[in-house]
């Protein structure tokens, strides 16, 4: 912990009502993890709160303007949004740092401009959602429309909680739908402002309604809703299994599911060795592996094995931990106490089943949730740490020797999210991108999101797409309409 600390950034805007009036209802803490205290109050939705927020959003799909309006017209609030975001980007990335830990240096240079362009994406398309004319095989004549699917039910992470928001609702809102934000209860705080934003913005009352409260009740609320049209979540798969059986035994309501992964990156013996261990590294360690395409399996080829070792452990020491306020570190604290002592129980785990323990494994700090950037070396592939998903900074290292070893090895896995390949080899890389199962492979770079490229899992690790144009498929509809050309007797 080299870091300075940096005193807490206070949100500018008024969030939470004080605990005492208690005419706001039933409040919970939201907690800054890098001291463990509290920081807000935070209202607590629960299935009433979910019930009037389905009607105000009914209300403005059924009679409201938003599904009503010209794409043009919805193209030019969104953009008015993605301005107001980035002119407030500061004050956002601050309320990502102190709810979830994450680098605010970061959120301010990237996330917040890239939430505000996410927006943008997609405003781009509000004016281009069009059906086909279709050639019908008798006197007919048909069309077919794309109409919103209705009111979206959005559950969030905690890990990006302003990507994750805007993932979400900036394609919903180009496709003209209404919906419900449930962001997680660890980070409720930037979902708040960004329902403020929507209003300043001219997004009319009820199309964007954001509750905060707990899974199991708010969550589940809106999960099992009769009135909700579809539900996009992203979130652990045991949550996600629950959420598409209350989704099957309501209202049969359509599900997305972006769940869990255990990503594997493949380094070959081409690789060059400073490389590969560095983008080894971003891909376990970024945002302190709580990410979900994390590349938490390390496979490398038996060649470079012993260098590759060397220098994730030179290189994993220089990885700054501390407050996220401070530019230079690179490592905040994890999300909470719950998340802090599960990592710390799975790397218990890993040393009593036999893993050595290279680099990092404790925590760090005097106060707050911070661990220590950590590497196992000697894993073997039925080893807890390397089967199930740790959502923390520990990476599990494994040497391999053929091509046909990795690609067995890396698809031995119930997820499929993303995975790495490292190598210059231009065939191998094709022929083992092709063979991995799962939504998204990098070769020779890891988390290179693109708004434009589709995101999602294969597997235990979901279904359908967030991000690109095929994200808008999840919120429409597709209607067929059809005449008969002649006066014929249909
Ligand atoms: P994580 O393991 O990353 O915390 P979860 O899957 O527990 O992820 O949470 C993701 C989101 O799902 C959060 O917004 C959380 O409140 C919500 N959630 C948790 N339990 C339920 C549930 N039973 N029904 C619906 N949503 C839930």
């Amino acid at each position: 912990m080299g870091a300075t600390p940096v005193p807490l950034i206070k949100p500018r805007v008024e969030i939470n009502p004080s605990p005492k009036r208690r005419r706001f209802g039933k409040t919970f803490g939201t907690i800054d993890p890098r001291t463990g205290e509290e920081t807000a109050r935070i209202a607590e939705g629960d299935k009433e709160d979910v019930d009037l927020a389905v009607k105000a959003a009914r209300d403005a799909f059924d009679h409201g303007p938003w599904p009503r309006l010209p794409g043009s017209a919805r193209r030019r609030i969104m953009m008015k949004y993605a301005d107001l975001i980035e002119e407030n980007k500061e004050e956002l990335a601050a309320l990502d740092t102190i709810d979830a830990g994450k680098l605010f240096s970061w959120g301010k240079a990237v996330d917040i401009p890239v939430v505000a362009e996410m927006l943008r994406y997609y405003a781009g398309a509000a004016d281009k959602i069009h059906g086909e004319t279709l050639k019908m095989s008798r006197e007919l004549q048909g069309y077919t429309l794309r109409e919103p699917v209705g009111i979206v039910g959005h559950i969030i992470p905690w890990n990006f909680p302003s990507s994750m928001f805007f993932m979400k609702v900036a394609p919903a809102l180009a496709a003209g739908c209404t919906m419900i934000v449930k962001p997680a209860e660890q980070t409720p705080l930037s979902a708040l402002r960004y329902a403020h934003l929507a209003k300043l913005a001219g997004i009319p009352d009820g199309v964007i309604n954001v509750i905060t409260g707990f899974g199991p009740t708010a969550g589940a609320a809106i999960a099992s809703h009769m009135d909700i049209d579809k539900i996009s979540f992203t979130g652990s798969t045991e949550v996600g299994r629950l959420v598409m059986v209350a989704a099957a035994k309501s209202n049969l309501k359509a599900v997305s599911l972006e769940l869990g992964g255990k990503s594997p990156v493949i380094i070959f013996d081409d690789a060059d060795v400073d490389k590969a261990a560095d983008l080894a590294l971003l891909g376990i360690m970024y945002n302190k592996g709580e990410v979900c395409v994390a590349g938490s399996r390390v496979f490398v080829q038996e060649g470079i094995y012993d260098e590759i070792v060397k220098k994730l452990e030179e290189k994993a020491k220089t990885w700054a931990v501390g407050d996220p306020f401070n530019p230079t570190v690179r490592h905040g604290p994890q999300v909470d106490k719950t998340q802090f002592e599960r990592i710390l129980s799975y790397i218990e785990h890993g040393k009593r089943e036999g893993a050595t323990l290279l680099t990092g494994g404790k925590p760090c700090g005097q106060k707050g949730y911070y661990i220590e950037p950590t590497i196992f070396t000697d894993v073997k592939d039925n080893m807890v740490i390397a089967k199930e998903e740790i959502f923390g900074p520990v990476m599990s290292l494994m040497k391999f020797k053929t091509v046909e070893e990795a690609i067995e090895r890396a698809n031995a896995t119930r997820y499929g999210l993303a995975a790495g390949i490292v190598t210059n080899d231009l065939n191998l890389a094709n022929t083992v991108s092709r063979s991995i199962r799962a939504g998204v492979i990098w070769i020779n770079c890891y988390f290179a999101f693109d708004m434009d490229c589709p995101y999602g899992g294969f597997k235990m690790s979901g279904f359908g797409r967030d991000l690109g144009v095929d994200a808008l498929d999840k919120y429409l509809q597709v209607k067929s309409v059809v005449t008969p050309i002649y006066n014929s007797p249909w």
